[in-house]
């Protein structure tokens, strides 16, 4: 099985960016491409981008992702809900169950409405990059187009369905897991945990 490499990019308004790439054949994904692009540019150490992918049309999340474009090449792609939402253009507008190839990994899409229209969750192997639709002990900010009810449907029923080893990478904050988080999350409060 060939080897994972992630790295986590600090960017403005403590987004998280995750560069996640094919050790063997250095081909990468981008993902949650915030500002300045230029730093995540920085970290790519060589690697050739394929894909650069947000979990999420807010501008934290989305911001840099034509000058990390410009900069380092890949194709852009946001899930058509929240390229209607909030009127992004990529070159590719995702839906449910697509997958995208990047070295010998494939991505998965999984949409995950809720935080916004067309939040998704990508999967890679057992690593899941979440965006605001789970964070280490709680959620993501809630905005006005945020669906709280669809939210929780969405974790209940497209989350909870990965293995509990599953390692989540959220838009903000620490990495976790989905057992910690069923066992410590305070949105599993009187659910899930007691029942698994
Ligand atoms: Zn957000
Ligand atoms: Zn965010």
């Amino acid at each position: 099985m060939a080897k994972l490499g992630i790295v986590k990019v600090k960017l403005d308004r403590d987004v998280n960016c995750y560069i996640v790439s094919d050790a063997t054949t250095k081909e990468a994904v981008v993902i949650d491409p915030g500002a300045p692009a230029e730093k995540i540019a920085e970290q790519l150490a060589g690697a050739t981008v394929r894909w650069i992918v947000a979990t999420h049309g807010h501008p934290g999340h989305v911001g840099g992702k034509d000058d990390l474009k410009a900069l380092a090449g890949g194709e852009t792609a946001i899930h058509s809900a929240d390229a209607k939402q909030f009127l992004r253009s990529a070159d590719r507008y995702l839906i449910d169950g697509d997958e995208l190839d990047f070295g010998e990994f494939k991505m998965s899409v999984v949409h995950t409405p809720g935080h916004t229209p067309g939040s998704v969750c990508l999967v890679i192997a057992n690593h899941a990059f979440v965006g605001d639709t789970i964070l280490a002990g709680g959620i993501g900010r809630q905005m006005p187009e945020t669906d709280l009810r669809r939210q929780m449907m969405s974790i209940g029923t497209r989350l909870l369905r990965l293995p509990l080893s599953t390692a989540l990478y959220p838009g903000h904050g620490p990495a976790t897991s989905l057992e910690r988080e069923l066992a410590q999350n305070p949105i599993f409060r009187g659910a899930g945990a007691a029942t698994r």
